[in-house]
């Protein structure tokens, strides 16, 4: 069975994709670039989870383009909502890819991070599993959370400091 599994980043990959494989599925890994600000930060992310695939062999397809000005026109005004539009269009995306490619399932990372509004990516992408025609895999990978930490310092990979989209990263930094 093959799933294109969502992917946020290198570190968040780690344990989903071990768990996958023991399972027996042959994963594909998607990276979406639109939320992850700035460019420069999109580009550090990307390139440690290319070194990463390259060390487990997995294969990644990564998104075309970077349309940080939809992500902006689709969240302004309702920035506290944002996360909404963000997990719904990666969820989405990943979901027609699979379709177009044939998988039998598709999922996302972001049921690794105990940052992200578990319940909600699971519902999300169950309902659009339903509506594109392809079923979502759900586990609740935020069991893994501790070993995927210590794995991802072990190798050195880029770890992050905030979410991704430039709100989040003023969340971070900005102590008023
Ligand atoms: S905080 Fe994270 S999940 Fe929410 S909109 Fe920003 S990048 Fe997306």
């Amino acid at each position: 069975m093959k799933v294109l599994l969502h992917i946020c980043c290198a570190n968040c990959a780690i344990y989903p994709i071990k768990n996958m494989r023991e399972e027996g599925l042959e994963v594909m890994g998607f990276f979406y670039r639109h939320n992850i600000h700035p460019y420069t930060e999109c580009l550090k992310r990307q390139q440690a989870l290319e070194a990463y695939a390259e060390q487990i062999k997995l294969k990644v397809i990564y998104q075309e383009g970077y349309d940080l000005e939809g992500f902006i026109q689709n969240v302004v005004f309702r920035e506290s909502e944002r996360c909404n539009y963000c997990y719904h269009d990666r969820l989405r995306s990943t979901a027609l890819l699979a379709r177009r490619g044939k998988f039998d399932y598709f999922s996302s990372t972001l049921l690794y991070s105990k940052q992200q509004k578990h319940e909600l990516v699971r519902s999300m992408g169950e309902s659009i599993g339903k509506s594109v025609g392809v079923p979502f895999l759900y586990r609740d990978y935020r069991k893994g959370w501790k070993e995927g930490i210590e794995c991802s310092k072990q190798i050195g990979l880029y770890r992050q400091q905030y979410c991704g989209c430039i709100y989040s990263e003023k969340e971070r930094y900005y102590k008023p």
